[in-house]
């Protein structure tokens, strides 16, 4: 065992930091459900070993499926922006779990996914209620890792992404599952140099929008 980094904010597990995605693949390892859907998800993580890092996510054209680590403790471009900016693209905690994914779908090649891992990043209000359906499974004797859920995302604006009703269905044997955690340093360790450039870029884009004159006179 080695130290934790000190970019994860609680527990952190141990991994090869050498990882690389590209932003694209990050996003598809997120559970996301569209809105007013339900989805049967499988917990991997145990309920006391979620690692909670600070993050900051923003938006490219019409796409907010973009996060950065935050890269606090050291300076961070993204914090240094929201400070300027009224708090836009400000860092906020999440909580990740690695969970199985059990919905069915097909991509374009005609690849049907079934079971795919994905970590579910769980801010503030959901972390509540997942560390209430971790209590339950100890109170019962288990964990929340092998436990299934019926998940549920409300229409509601701004209801959380990844569902706010989370209804115990059982335990499941994992022993047929890919069941190992996924590796968080390979989606989540922070990238000064990406930081840096997408800090910059949205500063200027920001600047561009406040000094265009038909933009800054709408009132
Ligand atoms: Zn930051």
């Amino acid at each position: 065992m080695t130290s934790t980094p000190d970019w994860i904010q609680g527990y952190g597990v141990e991994t090869d930091m050498s990882g690389d995605k590209s932003g694209k693949q990050a996003a598809r390892e997120r559970f996301w459900m569209p809105p007013g859907s339900e989805k049967v998800v499988i917990f991997l993580t145990p309920g006391d070993r979620s690692p909670t890092i600070w993050e900051h996510n923003y938006n490219t054209g019409s796409s907010w499926a973009n996060w950065l680590t935050c890269l606090s403790p050291k300076p961070c471009p993204m914090c240094e922006l929201a400070l300027a900016n009224d708090g836009k693209y400000a860092r906020y905690k999440v909580q990740l779990f690695t969970v199985i994914d059990t919905s069915e779908w097909q991509d374009k090649a005609g690849v049907v996914h079934k079971n795919e891992r994905k970590v579910l990043c769980a801010k503030k209000k959901t972390v509540e209620i997942l560390a209430r359906c971790h209590l339950s499974r100890i109170e019962n004797g288990v964990s929340l890792r092998g436990a299934a859920f019926k998940v549920f995302r409300t229409k509601a604006d701004k209801s959380p992404s990844v569902g706010e009703m989370f209804e115990f269905i059982r335990m499941v044997d994992l022993s047929s599952y890919d069941a190992d955690e996924l590796d968080y340093a390979a989606m989540f360790a922070p990238d000064p140099i990406k930081a840096a450039n997408v800090a910059a870029t949205l500063g200027r884009d920001m600047k561009a929008v406040a000094t265009t004159p038909e933009l800054s006179i709408k009132y």
